[in-house]
């Protein structure tokens, strides 16, 4: 079904109505919180889990299930606590970023029902360093909140008390990655915790906590106001509601947009970012979900769906949405590389196939994009990621992996013909047969 205006949860995604609470309140939002909260916690996460909202920071975890990790009660005087994930740094994506600056009230609402449906009377946004003005604009929101006792002591006339805070990252991917975003939180370098514990046994300063995405805790009010069945009615069964893609790259109009799950990605790409450019069959692939996301070639891109599940039969994902197009005039090779890089220099350091081997991938990688290399290196590239993969504490070093993974699986030619073309350079035309 596709996605008409009123079903739109953000109402101000693009910042053409004021962000204030006079305006967040015309549009919707604050609508009925108490009696929504007056439901329980119990009908809360019941609820949740009927819409079917998974995650929308790129894992895809279902919501309703992660809340009722949370404790029932707290015997031993730990408290629980909320964190809001806004360290938003996959490439290609930037929608965290135009909620809490267009409307920062979808979000604050959502972090005090959230509190009620994990039991927590604090919450922690942990909002991307470079997000400086956006920060500014979500401080000010929280506090006219306050201010209108949406927040605080009995917060929006829900007998529940609430406090939210804004704790400013400095600039570090990692932080995104939830245990590295607690360390962060209580002042030590962001690197990530094993799991398990998952936080909601041990999180924030040892507390149960949960920490979610900032799309993820923004439409939880609008799907409690209109039911989870309306959620559920968009997209498919396990891959349900409205989600905000981030489109971009070779695109005539890129954009955010939020659409209904399981749209067909060449619908979603010309019906709102106005075509690929120079047309459909100009297209060479897509990065589906963020650069964590492996590419697919056009002859995929032609029908895929863009949900969880559509995209994983395609060996690559629907992580974050962000969607970056890349037509015929792309140096995929070169694309990769770059993103290689980027992982080789936001590795942590923590774990060595992350350390060492994201360094490799890349140096390998550099090689391939001038063809400097023996196309039986290919293989040793290849092999280089299947021994990262898998082998680390944290996400990182898969996400840094998969891209080139995505590369060798579907463009392996490129990457013979580039090598071919540099060695005939060198050699006059001759190919040669041992390494150089
Ligand atoms: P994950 O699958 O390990 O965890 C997802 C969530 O589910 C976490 O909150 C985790 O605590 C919870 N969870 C998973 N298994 C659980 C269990 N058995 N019990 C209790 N809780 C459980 O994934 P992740 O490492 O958190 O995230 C990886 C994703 O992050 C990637 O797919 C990528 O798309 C995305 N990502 C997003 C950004 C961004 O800017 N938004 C940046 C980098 C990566």
């Amino acid at each position: 079904m596709a996605l008409s205006d009123k079903d739109r949860i953000f109402t101000n995604l693009y910042g053409l109505h004021p962000w204030g609470l006079k305006d967040a309140r015309r549009r919707g939002n604050w609508d009925g919180t108490a009696a929504i909260i007056a439901k329980g916690r119990d009908w809360i996460i019941e609820e949740l889990k009927q819409s079917g909202l998974r995650g929308r920071g790129g894992a895809g975890f279902p919501t309703g299930m992660k809340w009722s990790f949370m404790p029932k009660s707290n015997p031993d005087g730990r408290p629980s606590y909320l964190v809001v994930n806004c360290d938003e740094s996959e490439p290609g994506t930037c929608k965290d970023r135009d909620i809490i600056r267009h409307d920062p009230h979808t979000l604050i609402e959502g972090c005090l029902i959230a509190g009620v449906g994990m039991g927590a009377h604090a919450g922690y946004i942990y909002v991307r360093g470079e997000y400086y003005n956006e920060h500014l604009v979500l401080q000010a929101a929280i506090d006219e909140a306050y201010e209108a006792g949406l927040l605080g002591a009995n917060a929006a006339g829900s007998g529940w008390d609430f406090d939210l805070y804004v704790h400013r990252g400095a600039g570090a991917y990692i932080c995104g990655e939830e245990t590295a975003l607690i360390e962060s939180l209580e002042g030590k370098k962001g690197m990530p915790r094993l799991k398990p514990p998952f936080p909601a046994a041990v999180g924030l300063y040892g507390c149960p906590t949960t920490v979610n995405n900032v799309e993820t805790i923004a439409v939880v009010p609008e799907i409690l106001r209109r039911g989870a069945s309306w959620f559920a009615s968009f997209g498919r069964p396990k891959n349900s509601g409205t989600k905000v893609f981030c489109i971009q790259g070779h695109v005539n109009k890129p954009c955010n947009v939020e659409a209904e799950m399981s749209i067909p990605l060449r619908e979603l790409i010309d019906r709102y970012a106005g075509g690929v450019r120079g047309g459909w069959d100009n297209l060479l692939a897509v990065i589906p979900g963020g650069s964590s996301t492996p590419m697919i070639p056009k002859a995929v891109c032609d029908d895929v769906l863009m949900d969880f599940d559509a995209l994983r039969e395609h060996k690559t994902g629907l992580g974050t949405a962000g969607v970056i197009v890349m037509d015929k005039s792309t140096d995929l090779i070169k694309a990769i590389a770059r993103l290689a890089q980027f992982y080789k220099h936001e590795s942590c350091g923590q774990c060595t196939p992350c350390r060492e081997g994201m360094g490799w991938q890349k140096r390998l990688m550099d090689r391939m994009v001038e063809g400097r290399a023996e196309i039986a290196e290919i293989d040793v590239l290849e092999s280089v990621t299947r021994q990262i993969e898998g082998h680390t504490i944290c996400a990182l070093a898969d996400g840094g992996v998969w891209p080139v993974q995505g590369l060798i699986r579907h463009f392996r030619p490129m990457m013979e013909e580039r090598i071919q073309q540099y060695h005939a350079k060198k050699n006059g035309g001759v190919m040669p047969l041992a390494a150089e």
